[in-house]
């Protein structure tokens, strides 16, 4: 199949990759000339385990191709994907502006029947806006062109998208005729050998389903985050009732472990959406309030922790810090912890060092740009040298299983402040180090 994706960011360029990776012909479209330029070079602008090795081999093989032009790219596609970003706005509702900027040079420049496939995540209901969108900018140049508008959202993790994208626990189509979703069948079965995981339905409630699975996901671990501080409270310890909650398998292991708080690209602005499109059609959506609050909260319980340990003001101290990415396995660090903990830390006066495998160049450029008294480092124990603690906020796996010798000599004070509750095993006040963690 002739396919087009529309954005090259974590979702177009791995959901492409896939698909030309099955044999389909896609052109990958984004606004960015410097990011296409830089795939052109066979330069990858993100990391994703797996991705860059995919992308030089189906680019060499000539099913994977990109530019700034979607006119020309969707000339002869079937299949045009809009995976554009769709941001947090101002009052907490999704961005649709680059959705519907695409809709609308879709319309523009379409010559034939095209199935025109939302993957962004968007508030229910822009499938009815991107129709008309489209429509109306076929009126305009008096044309009167098929086309089909889907829902079928993206359920990808970054650090572990490739495994997702080729193997899906679901997909999930939302269309109104029978065309679209024979095409989209078409696309996604060689992805299914050894049962079909296609879940179809309308397209609301498609739209919808992907803020449910975000909303469930992010309520799960704001529900472990606030029984792991009533524990503190009480004298329990969380991650004993973690695994006695766990083991029933109504509840599950998955997505109850206390930490620092979520972040991402996601959860925090589909949490937040999601509330919002509740209010606009006048419902107050309680529970998903709280999520959103606890989590707000959760960022900072590390920093709490080290003013409850070193006091309110922070000036002459130094942290070390071992993780930037809101999770293992990628470089984004979009509504990281860290960002709000490396603040904290550094409006009470301390300065702190930091080492991430993979994130430090989008903190470096983006998210801690402007704040002073940070510094990089290119390994985990030069952080160390001269710190009062360290903190841990990412757990990625050089950081499990550390030296604790090294630590303790290198550290001024023996002190560790866990954020992800990955050294409990260790019994670390018996090798001399005072350790603090979520939920204990
Ligand atoms: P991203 O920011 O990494 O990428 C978006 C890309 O779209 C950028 O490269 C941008 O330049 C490009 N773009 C913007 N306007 C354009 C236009 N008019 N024409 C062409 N390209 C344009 O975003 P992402 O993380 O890939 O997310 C995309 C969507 O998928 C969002 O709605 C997000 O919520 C959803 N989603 C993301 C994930 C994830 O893990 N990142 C998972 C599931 C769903």
């Amino acid at each position: 199949m002739n396919i087009t994706v529309v954005g090259s960011g974590y979702v177009g360029l791995v959901s492409g990759t896939c698909f030309a990776e099955m044999g389909n012909k896609v052109t990958c479209v984004d606004i960015d000339q410097k990011k296409i330029q830089k795939l052109e070079e066979g330069i990858i602008p993100i990391f994703e385990p797996g991705l860059e090795q995919m992308v030089l081999k189906n680019v060499k093989n000539k099913n994977l191709f990109f530019t700034t032009n979607l006119g020309n790219a969707i000339s002869d596609a079937e299949i045009v994907f809009i995976a554009v970003g769709t941001p947090m706005g101002d009052d907490g509702s999704a961005d649709l502006q680059y959705v519907l900027a695409v809709a609308k040079s879709i319309g523009k420049t379409m010559k034939k029947r095209l199935v025109v496939v939302d993957k962004s995540t968007v508030p229910v209901g822009t499938a009815d806006k991107v129709k008309i969108t489209i429509q109306k900018e076929l009126d305009v140049r008096g044309e009167d062109i098929d086309f089909d508008v889907v829902s079928n959202p993206e359920f990808l993790k970054e650090g572990a998208a490739i495994t997702d994208f080729m193997k899906p626990d679901r997909v999930v189509i939302g269309a109104d005729s029978e065309y679209a979703f024979d095409k989209m069948k078409q696309l996604y079965s060689p992805f299914f050998r050894t049962h079909d995981r296609f879940i179809t339905m309308d397209i609301r409630s498609a739209e919808m389903t992907k803020y449910a699975a975000n909303a469930m996901l992010a309520t799960k671990i704001s529900f472990m985050n606030e029984i792991a501080n009533i524990c503190e409270r009480v004298g329990a310890d969380a991650n004993q009732v973690r695994i006695g909650i766990g083991s029933d398998q109504r509840i599950g292991y998955s997505f109850i472990y206390p930490g620092a708080g979520y972040g991402g690209s996601c959860f925090p602005k589909d949490v937040k959406a999601l509330k919002k499109i509740a209010e606009e059609n006048g419902y107050k959506a309680n529970l998903i309030e709280s999520v959103e609050n606890v989590n707000d909260a959760q960022k900072l319980v590390i920093a709490h922790k080290i003013v409850k340990r070193f006091g309110e003001n922070l000036s002459g101290m130094t942290f070390g810090l071992w993780g930037l990415a809101f999770k293992p396995g990628t470089d984004d660090m979009r509504e990281a912890p860290a960002i709000y903990v490396v603040k904290e830390l550094v409006k009470r006066g301390a300065k702190v060092k930091m080492y991430d495998p993979k994130a430090m160049k989008e903190a470096k450029e983006f998210y801690l740009k402007n704040v002073e008294n940070i510094e990089y480092f290119n390994s985990k124990y030069e952080v160390l040298k001269e710190a009062n603690a360290l903190i841990l906020l990412t757990e990625w796996k050089e950081f499990r299983s550390p030296d604790f010798e090294e630590i303790k000599n290198t550290l001024i004070s023996p002190i560790i402040f866990d954020g992800r509750n990955q050294y409990i095993a260790y019994k670390l006040e018996d090798k001399g180090i005072e350790y603090y963690r979520i939920g204990k």
